[in-house]
């Protein structure tokens, strides 16, 4: 659970926090101060300018007000025009994130930042642990927001073997104020997380701090401190001594992405092409239907919301954390001008059930969500929220709501377009890949098309179609969902209602009703009988009430073929060759988890995206965004168990560790 700070302003107008006693920042002149002491002396205006890669990574402990941030992203649009540097990553970590309606007081302190203050507050997350990825001035300016304790949270993070950290802001109350905080687990885990010569730059000149860093393994050296402040530290990472937090056999290996090929034309394939255009990127998109989205992203409403548990689960992680960054994606996505029917009018999580009741009741007391989230709401309140009479209690997920998944897929994809122009083909049947000296080459329609250095996989159900792929282990769910006439007491409904399945408020005089779920199959007709399931469902919780009975016939349904693995999570990464798997982490076999051989990587440059599930809308966004940024070496967004649950490499080594193959 993420407690707030609690502040309150001294008579020089500085935020204090009552339960450190200290200021966030110097009462004369904080921006000057927070310029000089982390920007300055880590000489990032000559650093970001003559940078070997195109992108540079700050991290800090303590984000506070965030004015440090403010500043770095200030300072890097000013350089915009000479530098060198393409992306700015700004991570930070914060045990007690400030109030929304503080951070606004806070900043007003700083006219000459309100631009950027403004765009930091329309998008500060709610008060969830993990990381929110927050990405401004068109993805060129990105904040990885961690909210948790520093100790906790810098372990988490998954990144590859050259360490992920050019600057680091050491910030933090002052040491005597915050003990906890200044720990030796605090310099190892950054020296860990350290690049080749990363810096660092403290206010702090305490002695412990000082050795503390030395041991880390950086060298360190006294300076003039700000005003009146005699000294202050700074140092830089003497050896190449980072591991990577992730297993070999979890690992995503760099690419160049030159050219590359997309499979599929669902919501996956759309924020794929989105997050490679915003990286300069640009494919060609292969659709075997003649539209986007004719398959599992084709329904006419389709709720988006959390999938959230009682723990801090790798679920309640992953969805919890998607949902938050796909709400602020589409909102992007809108605000782009790229539009598709929506409403943001909340989903109601009805406990219809007992079972429903008690695991509901279980999120409610386990204080993991802010109710800014997720909050309990009475029979009476579901009725007032929903505006038909209800009679179940339960969970109310105000910012959920539902999309047209076909128009958000096509806003996504033009939105890609319009960023870096890219190729699509659509009846585009792609029968085979192949690998050869140059790339990789696709059969489309009979014809070879290629080379291409990447290709990603993103068809869904039929993502194990090709040799390479067809080990993946993916099966298909049915679902189909009916659209039934409205009546005048259901036409009232003003938020979505989850009982077993969904019923969506009404759209041009229809509701979306559903949906089955049969496992293992794939086909994709409607039929007369999952109309009557869905109907008989509905009925069954809300047969007495008279939005119920106000309903009127079915006409029309849709039916697709959702593709999920066996432990129901997605999967994004490099397709994995199992034999090499075998060979290379054998030992894994015998308990040992070192001394693996060289992996052979039959199917380089080849990835897959799917399995998504019911839950696309939610976590697409997400899901490829962390992919991208691993390949592009970059900073991501997911932890590294995150990582791991997604990594399609995942159900050979846990194979290989029970020893069943
Ligand atoms: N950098 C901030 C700014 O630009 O406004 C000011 C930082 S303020 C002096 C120190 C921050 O560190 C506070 O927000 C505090 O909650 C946070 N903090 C203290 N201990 C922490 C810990 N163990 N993990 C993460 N954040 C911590």
């Amino acid at each position: 659970m993420i407690r707030n700070a609690q502040i309150h302003f001294n008579d020089a107008g500085t935020p204090v926090a009552d339960s450190f006693d200290d200021v966030y920042f110097s009462n004369d002149d904080g921006q000057a101060e927070s310029d000089y002491v982390f920007y300055s002396q880590n000489k990032l205006n000559t650093r970001l300018l003559n940078h070997d890669r195109n992108h540079f990574v700050v991290a800090e402990t303590g984000f506070g007000t965030g004015l440090n941030f403010l500043n770095t992203w200030a300072q890097f649009q000013r350089l915009k025009t000479q530098r060198n540097v393409q992306r700015l990553y700004f991570i930070s970590f914060e045990k007690y994130p400030i109030k929304i309606e503080d951070l606004r007081q806070a900043l007003k302190a700083w006219p000459d930042l309100s631009e950027q203050a403004g765009q930091l507050c329309a998008q500060y997350p709610d008060a969830v642990e993990g990381c929110h990825r927050l990405e401004f001035d068109d993805g060129q300016v990105i904040l990885d927001l961690w909210f948790g304790d520093v100790h906790t949270s810098l372990p988490k993070l998954s990144y590859g073997p050259q360490g992920l950290v050019d600057a680091w802001y050491l910030d933090g109350f002052a040491p005597s104020k915050n003990p906890d905080m200044w720990q030796q687990s605090l310099f190892d885990a950054m020296a860990a997380l350290s690049r080749d010569n990363a810096t660092f730059a403290t206010f702090t000149a305490a002695g412990f701090v000082r050795r503390g860093l030395q041991q880390a393994g950086f060298n360190c050296q006294k300076v003039k401190g700000y005003g009146r402040k005699r000294e202050m530290v700074i140092g830089q990472f003497g050896a190449a001594n980072a591991h990577a937090t992730n297993p070999q056999y979890y690992r995503h290996v760099p690419r160049a992405l030159r050219k590359v090929a997309i499979i599929g034309g669902g919501i996956g394939s759309a924020c794929l092409s989105y997050h490679l255009a915003k990286r300069d990127i640009n494919t060609t998109l292969f659709c075997k239907d003649d539209t986007l989205a004719s398959g599992a992203s084709h329904n006419r409403q389709g709720a988006v919301y959390p999938n959230l548990q009682a723990q801090y689960s790798t679920t309640s992680e992953l969805y919890g954390l998607s949902f938050l960054y796909a709400r602020r994606f589409y909102q992007h996505i809108e605000a782009l001008g790229f539009n598709y029917d929506h409403d943001w009018c909340g989903v109601l999580l009805q406990s219809v059930t007992e079972s429903k009741r008690t695991q509901h009741q279980k999120i409610a007391t386990s204080d993991l969500f802010p109710k800014s989230l997720i909050r309990p709401v009475s029979a009476i309140e579901a009725q007032a929220l929903a505006n038909i009479d209800t009679p179940f209690e339960g969970l109310f997920i105000e910012q959920a709501g539902w999309v047209s998944p076909p128009q958000l897929t096509q806003a996504v994809y033009d939105a890609a377009q319009a960023r870096c122009r890219s190729q699509h083909h659509f009846n585009a049947d792609v029968s085979e890949l192949e690998k050869r000296e140059d790339g990789w080459y696709l059969q489309v329609n009979s014809h070879w098309q290629g080379p291409f250095s990447d290709v990603f996989v993103c068809g869904g159900e039929h993502s194990d179609m090709f040799t390479q792929t067809q080990h993946l282990g993916l099966h298909g769910v049915r679902g189909q969902v009916s659209h039934i006439q409205a009546g005048k007491a259901s036409s009232k409904l003003t938020t979505v209602l989850c009982h077993k399945g969904y019923f969506t408020p009404s759209m041009e005089g229809e509701h979306c009703m559903g949906a089955t779920f049969e496992k293992y199959s794939k086909g994709r007709e409607v039929t007369e009988q999952d109309n009557l399931t869905n109907r008989a469902q509905l009925q069954g919780f809300y047969a007495d009430t008279e939005f119920d009975q106000s309903l009127g016939e079915i006409t029309g349904a849709k039916a697709a073929v959702r593709c999920c693995f066996n432990d129901h999570f997605p999967m994004a990464g490099q397709v994995p060759d199992p034999d090499s798997l075998c060979s290379a982490f054998a030992n894994l076999r015998r308990g040992k988890h070192d001394d693996f051989e060289p992996l052979a990587e039959p199917h380089e440059g080849l990835h897959v995206v799917t399995g998504f599930g019911a839950r696309g809308l939610c976590s697409a966004p997400l899901v490829t965004e962390h992919l991208i940024a691993a390949l592009c070496d970059e900073p991501r967004p997911f932890s590294e168990r995150i990582n791991q649950a997604l990594h399609p490499a995942r159900f050979v080594v846990r194979d290989l560790i029970r020893n069943k193959i």
